[in-house]
């Protein structure tokens, strides 16, 4: 077995199954150097370009970590727009198949929120989301993240870029401090390292280098 091989990584059997029906047949490189460490509950920065599998990366730990048995929320995955929310969580779906009765829920911005709060009033596992609209979830209470073990910040420089410091700021606040954090990230500019002092504690750095 050479180490790109997805079933060393002692996965829960339904997690393998949907990895070999989705055609997963070896880990992409930023897998292969962030799921060991993922899985191990290290906090990590992980550098790497758009395509490179980020998204199964930090997926496939969430779900490793998740107890169904207990409804409320354990992952948040942060991300700079609904189109790519609605990606990863489409991607976070398609792995937890055959995991009984997950459920995720997204919120973003753009969209009215009473539907949403509504859908959090019956209970949530995984919230996907942008930074403003899950703290005005946060900020009116119909969302807590006492329980929350994962916190995702997915495309972090375009968070940032897009001006999200501060609610992704006010956001963290609000989560156990024992939490593992995962930032991912194409860029890895000054703002990234400042943000990343301020929230992960010994955070292991992964860098993939473009493939081309
Ligand atoms: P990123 O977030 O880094 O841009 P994604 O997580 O969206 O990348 O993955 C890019 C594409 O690669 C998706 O279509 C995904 O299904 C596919 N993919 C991810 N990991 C693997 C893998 N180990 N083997 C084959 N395809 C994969
Ligand atoms: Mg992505």
């Amino acid at each position: 077995m050479n180490n790109t091989e997805f079933a060393q990584l002692g996965l829960a059997p339904a997690l393998q199954e949907n990895l070999a029906s989705l055609g997963y047949q070896q880990m992409t490189p930023i897998q292969a150097q962030s799921l060991p460490l993922v899985l191990a509950g290290r906090d990590l920065i992980a550098k790497a370009k758009t395509g490179s599998g980020k998204t199964a990366a930090f997926g496939l730990g969430l779900l490793s970590r998740l107890d169904v048995g207990q409804l409320q929320v354990q992952s948040l995955i942060l991300c700079p727009t609904r189109e790519l929310a609605d990606q990863v969580a489409q991607a976070i779906r398609q792995l937890a198949r055959g995991l009984a009765n997950v459920k995720l829920v997204t919120l973003c911005g753009g969209t009215p929120t009473a539907p949403q709060t509504a859908t959090l009033g019956f209970g949530a596992h995984i919230v996907v989301g942008t930074p403003g609209r899950v703290l005005k979830h946060l900020e009116q209470g119909s969302l807590s993240l006492k329980a929350l073990n994962t916190l995702v910040l997915d495309e972090a420089d375009r968070m940032l870029d897009m001006g999200f410091g501060e609610d992704i700021g006010q956001v963290i606040r609000q989560t156990p401090p024992q939490r593992q954090t995962l930032l991912f990230s194409a860029t890895y500019p000054d703002g990234i390292a400042q943000l990343s002092r301020g929230i992960q504690r010994d955070p292991v750095s992964v860098t993939v280098e473009a493939l081309h």
